[in-house]
């Protein structure tokens, strides 16, 4: 028995390798890149701990170079993930009883694993299945994925020391109880770290998970729940269950014991479950919890006082990094007329000399988007902004799947602050820029803060520190992380809580405690110490 009470100290963020050329890092990766490149995995469910081979097959394939299979994988049917839901509900007992701190410890454990010996894998399986750079794995694959393990540790731990007080002749306890029965989690392909927290967020809390990974992430996926199980994960307490997320979600939906879902994907998707939520709630033993980060359409907003580099340079990054396939990535651009011809040129300048590829080429700063549905979907809006006569296009605009999903980073200026591409969310390597006039600023400040539905990230900039104040408490409700001077890309675990409202989602805040309280379901206990003996009170005794 031991019945100390821990402290966990406050971690501090995985540092982000370099990977020059020739360092023990690069070396270590660009072996593990052609060792995957060289060989063809199967990939089974895993129900209770046990790999589960379904026989109904589907490829994983490289966005860069589709004629490469890197992967076959199992689908589940309605059998597979009933089991998996009773694989989860048998597990709930046990995982739910283990001191927290032995579940934060198998946290702990993972983030080491990934940190140390697994990195180069993680990163080799994410850049070659998602289509990412060297970079771009490195800071989602390894570095947030750890950061979400570590954190969500520490700050489980904070949620746990908080205690109600306990007044003269009583004690008062609060036990934080996981929720009672099983949670759904719905992964996104574009990040590998999101994948990892959808599951070990309510796991960390004490709960059980049946999980249902992108069928287009699914190489870096499968080697996560590998290195869950290798931390001690408990057989049942993730269940790893690809397959169709219709035919999934309807048969989790119709459970009794779902308590909860963690998506992250598109708005639509999460639209359906919540849709299917509400049709089967007569059913449920309690309310599911539904908590979903969904979709972006994230601005800059540039006042007249702002540098036309740093302007240019974070808009580029913010839009292009991983081929615009980030929910935060930037997708429209408000630019003073005064300062419009100095952007331009600065963006023009930057789109000239980033280059687009293969990721084994590091050099590469663009490489090609998920897949041939996304790649369609992408061009059909350049196409639109071709023959479209409020619009020109600036950069870009081409694309060619014949090896690879490449697009080109497509650069759109419109005369249409409401043009299709300043309101939808396109999630490809698309910026559309408006020009406003200066004395406007105050109409395009309202204008950008209802052109979309959604309100995931926002920046401005200004070298007016008052303005850009002004400008943040005027655009409150447009972006639930909002950045002055700076990209609204790259949320830091434990440093910029991220998630947005409106459209984009619950707005949970994945990765602190704002997240971690909506897998819990505490008890208040009270013991009295003197139980009373009279059923009469005093005033009644006269
Ligand atoms: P998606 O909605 O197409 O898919 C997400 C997941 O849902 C996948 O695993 C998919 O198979 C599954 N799914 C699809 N239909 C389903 C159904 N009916 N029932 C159950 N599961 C179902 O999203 P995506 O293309 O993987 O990701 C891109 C989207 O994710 C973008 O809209 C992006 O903005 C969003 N995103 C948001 C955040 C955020 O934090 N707000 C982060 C990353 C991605």
């Amino acid at each position: 028995m031991n019945n100390a009470i821990y402290n966990f100290p406050v971690p501090t963020n995985e540092a982000v390798l370099e990977y020059r050329n020739g360092s023990p890092e690069r070396i270590a990766l660009e072996k593990e890149l052609q060792r995957q490149s060289e060989s063809c995995i199967e990939i089974p469910l895993i129900i209770g701990g046990k790999e589960i081979k379904t026989g109904s097959i589907s490829e994983v394939r490289m966005p860069h170079n589709h004629q490469h299979l890197l992967a076959i994988y199992h689908k589940a049917t309605e059998k597979e993930v009933e089991m998996a839901i009773s694989a989860a509900l048998d597990a709930h007992r046990s995982w739910a009883d283990l001191s927290w701190t032995v579940r934060a410890s198998i946290l702990l454990k993972a983030a080491e694993l990934i940190g140390g010996k697994y990195r180069a894998l993680m990163n080799a399986a994410t850049m070659l299945g998602q289509s990412k750079n060297i970079f771009q794995a490195e800071i989602d694959s390894v570095c947030e994925t750890i950061d979400f393990l570590k954190f969500n540790a520490y700050f489980a731990s904070k949620i746990y020391e908080m205690q109600p007080r306990s007044a003269f002749n009583q004690l008062n306890k609060m036990e934080f109880r996981p929720l009672e029965g099983f949670v759904f989690t719905v992964s996104p392909f574009n990040f590998t770290s999101i994948a990892s927290n959808l599951n070990m967020a309510p796991v960390m809390m004490g709960n059980t998970t049946v999980w249902k990974p992108a069928t287009t992430s699914l190489l870096s996926n499968y080697y996560l729940m590998k290195i869950f199980q290798e931390a001690g994960l408990p057989e049942g307490v993730i269940n790893f269950v690809p397959g169709s997320g219709a035919m999934i979600g309807k048969t989790v939906m119709a459970s009794p014991d779902l308590a909860g879902i963690h998506f992250t994907g598109s708005n639509a998707t999460f639209n359906q479950l919540w849709g299917g939520v509400s049709a089967n709630l007569g059913n449920y033993k309690s309310y599911p919890r539904l908590i979903g980060e969904t979709g972006g359409k994230n601005f800059i907003f540039v006042h007249p006082s702002a540098s036309a580099k740093e302007v240019a340079v974070n808009a580029y990054r913010g839009a292009f990094e991983f081929q615009g396939q980030k929910c935060s990535a930037v997708s429209r651009l408000y630019v003073p007329e005064t300062l419009w011809q100095d952007v331009k040129s600065e963006l023009l300048a930057v789109s000239t000399d980033a280059r687009m590829g293969d990721v084994n080429d590091a050099g590469n700063f663009i490489n090609a988007v998920i897949d041939e549905a996304s790649f369609d979907n992408i061009m059909s809006y350049i196409h639109y902004a071709e023959k479209a006569q409020d619009a020109e296009i600036i950069a870009g605009g081409r694309g060619d799947k014949s090896k690879g999903y490449f697009v080109q980073p497509t650069i759109i200026v419109t005369t249409n602050p409401r043009f299709k591409t300043m309101e939808e969310e396109i999630f490809g390597p698309v910026l559309t820029i408006f020009v406003y006039p200066d004395a406007e600023m105050n109409q395009m400040l309202e204008i950008c803060n209802t052109t979309s539905p959604y309100g995931l990230t926002g920046a401005v900039f200004a070298q007016d520190r008052v303005a850009a104040s002004q400008m943040c408490e005027y655009l409150r409700y447009a972006a639930g992380n909002f950045y002055i001077n700076d990209k609204p890309t790259g949320a830091i675990v434990g440093l910029q809580p991220f998630g947005g409202s409106r459209a984009s989602g619950t707005n949970d805040k994945a990765g602190g405690e704002f997240n971690l309280i909506r897998w819990i379901s505490p008890r208040t206990i009270k013991e009295t110490f003197q139980p009373a003996t009279d059923y009469r009170y005093s005033y009644m005794m006269e």
